[in-house]
């Protein structure tokens, strides 16, 4: 694997800080779009209420997880909010070899260990519309004790100061145009020339192109 490789697929990285609304645009993208497929993390915190093993995430204990990155199955790893989160190799790059779109939902450090990994990896900040809206966003969504949404406001600075590093910035504040904005992002990449080069070879072959 080199920084350089060209591969078919688009690798999306979408970062944000916790409550912004990142696994809800996410959600919906992969909806509307079925070009686009996540990538499923490894994780050592424990499931959340309806969350299925291999559906949201792997639950990893914390062995398994050191195993994991002993025999070096990651291609980024993090701790976030005190737990470990890692992406596996397995979840990218035979998929992006073959030109499915991956999509992940990842924290700002793994978002820049893609990006030196698979230097085309497109990367996404999104944004929340204030403090004030975050908060609020983070009680209202009554998944997480008051303690923890202390710990993971706190953090949102560090993480919001990362956001120069990203390709691409996303203010969530009316769901339905943060979403067009990452759909557009996402048809953005299809109109590059190698993508169209390769989508519609028969065209370009028509018309006397290279
Ligand atoms: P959420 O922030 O409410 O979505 O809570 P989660 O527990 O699902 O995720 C906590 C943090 O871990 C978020 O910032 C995620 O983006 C990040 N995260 C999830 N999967 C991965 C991963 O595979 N690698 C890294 N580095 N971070 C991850
Ligand atoms: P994240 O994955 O970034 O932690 P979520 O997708 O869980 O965030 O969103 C946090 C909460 O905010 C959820 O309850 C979600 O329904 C809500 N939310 C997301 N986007 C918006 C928006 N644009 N306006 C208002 N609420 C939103
Ligand atoms: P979640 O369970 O991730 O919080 O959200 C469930 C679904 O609700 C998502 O697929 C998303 O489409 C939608 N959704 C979440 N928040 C909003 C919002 O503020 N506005 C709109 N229009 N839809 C939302």
């Amino acid at each position: 694997m080199t920084a350089t490789t060209e591969y078919p697929g688009n690798l999306f990285v979408v970062a944000a800080p916790s409550g912004t609304g990142k696994s809800s645009l996410v959600k919906a993208l992969l909806e509307l779009d079925s070009h686009v497929h996540p990538s499923i993390s490894h994780t050592t915190r424990a499931p959340r209420g309806q969350e299925k093993h291999g559906r949201e995430y792997f639950f990893t204990s914390e062995p398994e997880f050191d195993a994991m990155i002993a025999s070096n199955a990651f291609v980024e790893w993090a701790v976030v909010h005190g737990n470990r989160y890692g992406t596996s190799k397995n979840s990218i790059e035979e998929r992006i070899a073959q030109g499915n779109d991956i999509i992940l939902e990842i924290d700002f450090q793994g978002a820049l260990q893609i990006k030196q990994a698979f230097a085309n990896a497109v990367l996404i900040f999104i944004l929340p519309p204030s403090w004030a809206e975050l908060r609020s966003r983070l009680e209202r969504r009554g998944e997480d004790s008051p303690e923890v949404i202390e710990r993971r406001l706190a953090n949102a600075a560090t993480e919001m100061a990362q956001v120069h590093k990203f390709d691409f910035v996303i203010i969530n504040e009316l769901f339905e145009r943060a979403l067009f904005d990452l759909k557009a992002i996402a048809h953005a990449q299809r109109l590059k020339y190698a993508a169209q080069r390769r989508a519609r070879s028969e065209t370009f072959k028509a018309l006397n192109v290279a």
